[in-house]
C-alpha cells in the first residue's frame, strides 16, 4: 500500500477563507481506463479545493496476479476501515473460477447495502431519446443471488441460492424513502417478480408496502420487473426513484445510464452504516485503456457524491456546475461526441482541463446544482422476536437417473420406503419445480434432480425432527442418493414454502 497525501492536509475553503481539516479517504486507481479517469478526477478535485487526505491502495488485476484470489491485500482493508470513505476506479475481474469479484466482496465486507445510481439526461447537449429523464436507481447491494452461494448437485443440475432477508429489505426500502424525502423527490417505485417468487420477491414487495405507509407525502407504485423494465426503457421520464433487489438493479441501472446518452456518464455511491464507496457505474473498458479516450465523468460524478457524503457541499457544487458548463459548451469525449451538437472532441486529460478552466462558472441552460441537504440517513437492522414455527414436512432432493427417469418408478420405490415408517407419507415428487408424481404428464422433461416431498399422514399436522432423520436413513438404505433437504415450516400459522407447479 502506498500512502499519498493530497497537496495539503488542511486547506483554505474558497468561499469562507477559513482553514478546514482535510477528510481522509482511500483511493484505488483500478485497471484498464481506471488510472486515466482517476487521474483526471483527482486533478479536478484538487483544483476545486477539495479538502482530502488521500491514502492510495492497490487492488485488482496486479493483486490477483500475485495469487491473491480476493484481489485486495490485508493492509488495504485496514486503510478502508480507517478512512471509511473509498473512491474507487473500475477494476477488471478475471474470468474463470477460483477468483472472487472484488466489487461484490467490498460491498458485502463493508456492509454497503445501498447502491445509489442517479441517471440524468443532459439534453440537448448530450443526445438522448429521453431529454426529460432524471431517475435514481436504488439497488439492494448485498443479497439476492449475489450472496454467491452456488453448488453443483447432480450431473445435470447446478443451483444458486437467492437469499432475501427482512432486515435487508427494510434497510434498502427505508433508505429509498429517506433519499426521496431528503432530495425533494416525489415518487418511489418498486420492481419485483413476486408473481413468480412469492416468498423472496414477495417479502421485498411486502416490506415496500409496510415502510411506504410511513411516508404519506411520497407517491408509491409497484411494477412486476419485466413490464417495469420495459416502461423504464420506453418512458424513463415517468420514474423518479426506483428501488429493487440486487440483480434487477444491477441490470437496469446500466440500462438507465445508457439511456441518458452514455454508460460513461453516471456515478454511484455504495452506502453502509459505517463506510461508503464511490465509483463510476461502468467497468474498466480494457479496449480503451491507455488511449486517453475514456470519459472521466462517471467517476467524477461518483466523486461529487462522495463530496456531499463527507460534507464538502461547496466543492461538490463547484465541480458539478463546472462539469455542466463544460458539457453545455460542447466539449465532449468520444462516447458522447456528435457531429453538429458537439463543438470540440477531446481526450480524457483535455476534458479534465476544460472542467478545471470552468471552475467557478455555472451552466447557462441546464439547471445549476445546489447541494444543501445532508446525506441520506442509514438505519440499523431491526431484530424481531422469533415467530412460532412448526415443522410440517421435508423436501428430500435426490440424484436419480435410473429406469429412463420414469417418475412412477421412483414414486413406487419411495412409497415402499415410507410405508415402513410411521406418521409420514410421500405427498409428491417434482422435477425442476413441476409435479411429476402422482399424476404427472409423460410430456414433462425430467432431469436427474428430484424433489420428494414428505408430510405427516395426518393432514397439516406438525412432524418431529426425528422423522426427518428416519426418512433420510430409510431413503439412503434403499439405495437412493440424497443430495439435500429443505424443511417445510409454518411461521406464525402461515405455510412458508412454495407449492410445486401442479401440486
Ligand atoms: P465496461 O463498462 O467496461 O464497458 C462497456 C462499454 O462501455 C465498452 O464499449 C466501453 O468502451 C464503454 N465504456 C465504459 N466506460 C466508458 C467510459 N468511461 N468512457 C467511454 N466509454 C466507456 O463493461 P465490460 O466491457 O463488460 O467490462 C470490462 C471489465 O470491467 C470486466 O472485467 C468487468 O468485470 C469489469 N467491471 C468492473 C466494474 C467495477 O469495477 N465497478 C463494473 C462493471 C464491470
Amino acid at each position: 500500500m502506498s500512502s499519498t497525501q493530497a497537496p495539503a492536509s488542511s486547506q483554505r475553503s474558497p468561499e469562507s477563507g477559513a482553514t478546514r481539516a482535510a477528510t481522509p479517504i482511500t483511493v484505488a486507481r483500478g485497471d484498464g481506463i481506471g488510472p486515466e479517469i482517476m487521474d483526471a478526477t483527482l486533478r479536478i478535485l484538487a483544483a476545486a479545493g477539495a479538502r482530502l487526505a488521500i491514502e492510495e491502495i492497490e487492488i485488482g488485476e496486479k493483486v490477483y496476479a500475485r495469487g491473491n484470489s480476493a484481489g485486495i491485500e490485508p493492509a488495504s482493508w485496514e486503510s478502508l476501515r480507517r478512512t471509511k470513505v473509498f473512491l474507487k476506479a473500475p477494476i477488471t475481474t478475471p474470468q474463470g473460477g477460483g477468483v472472487k469479484s472484488l466489487n461484490v466482496t467490498t460491498r458485502k465486507a463493508l456492509g454497503l447495502y445501498a447502491n445509489v445510481r442517479p441517471c440524468t439526461a443532459y439534453a440537448p447537449f448530450v443526445q438522448t431519446r429521453h431529454p426529460q429523464m432524471d431517475v435514481v436507481i436504488i439497488r439492494e447491494n448485498e443479497e439476492d443471488t449475489y450472496a454467491g452461494i452456488e453448488h453443483q448437485q447432480t450431473d445435470e443440475v447446478v443451483q444458486c441460492l437467492k437469499l432475501i432477508s427482512r432486515p435487508g429489505c427494510e434497510r434498502i426500502v427505508r433508505y429509498a424513502f429517506e433519499y426521496a424525502v431528503q432530495n425533494g423527490r416525489k415518487k418511489v417505485t418498486c420492481f419485483t417478480k413476486d408473481n413468480i417468487m412469492k416468498l423472496t420477491d414477495g417479502l421485498f414487495h411486502k416490506v415496500f408496502d409496510e415502510i411506504g405507509a410511513e411516508y404519506p407525502q411520497i407517491e408509491k407504485e409497484h411494477w412486476i420487473v419485466d413490464i417495469g423494465a420495459a416502461k423504464l426503457a420506453d418512458t424513463p421520464e415517468q420514474f423518479d426513484v426506483v428501488v429493487m433487489p440486487n440483480l434487477y438493479g444491477d441490470i437496469l441501472s446500466d440500462v438507465a445510464a445508457q439511456l441518458t446518452g452514455s454508460v460513461g456518464l453516471a456515478g454511484s455511491s455504495n452506502i453502509g452504516s459505517a463506510c461508503a464507496m464511490f465509483e463510476a457505474i461502468h467497468g474498466s473498458a480494457p479496449r480503451r485503456a491507455g488511449k486517453n479516450s475514456a470519459n472521466p465523468s462517471g467517476l467524477l460524478h461518483g466523486a461529487i457524491l462522495m463530496l456531499v457524503h463527507i460534507g464538502q457541499h461547496d466543492i461538490a457544487e463547484r465541480v458539478h456546475n463546472a462539469w455542466l458548463r463544460t458539457i453545455e459548451d460542447g466539449v465532449h469525449t468520444d462516447d458522447v461526441y456528435r457531429e453538429g451538437s458537439s463543438k470540440q472532441r477531446v481526450g480524457t486529460r483535455e476534458f479534465a482541463d476544460a472542467v478545471i478552466a470552468r471552475l467557478g462558472q455555472e451552466p447557462r441552460q441546464l439547471a445549476p446544482r445546489r447541494y444543501q441537504h445532508s446525506p441520506t440517513r442509514t438505519s440499523q437492522a431491526v431484530r424481531r422476536a422469533r415467530a412460532a414455527k412448526q415443522l410440517l414436512g421435508v423436501d428430500v432432493f435426490l440424484h436419480w437417473d435410473e429406469a429412463e427417469r420414469d417418475p412412477s418408478v421412483l414414486g413406487r420405490r419411495l412409497e415402499q420406503v415410507v410405508q415402513r415408517l410411521s406418521g409420514l407419507r410421500l405427498k409428491m415428487i417434482s422435477n425442476r419445480g413441476v409435479k411429476v408424481y402422482p399424476d404427472g404428464f409423460p410430456e414433462t422433461f425430467c432431469t436427474d434432480h428430484w424433489r420428494c416431498r414428505f408430510v405427516s399422514t395426518t393432514a397439516e399436522a406438525p412432524i418431529r425432527f426425528e422423522s426427518v432423520l428416519e426418512i433420510l436413513g430409510a431413503v439412503d438404505r434403499a439405495g437412493l442418493e440424497v443430495i439435500k433437504t429443505e424443511h417445510l415450516y409454518r411461521f406464525d400459522g402461515v405455510k412458508s414454502y412454495s407449492l410445486g407447479q401442479g401440486e
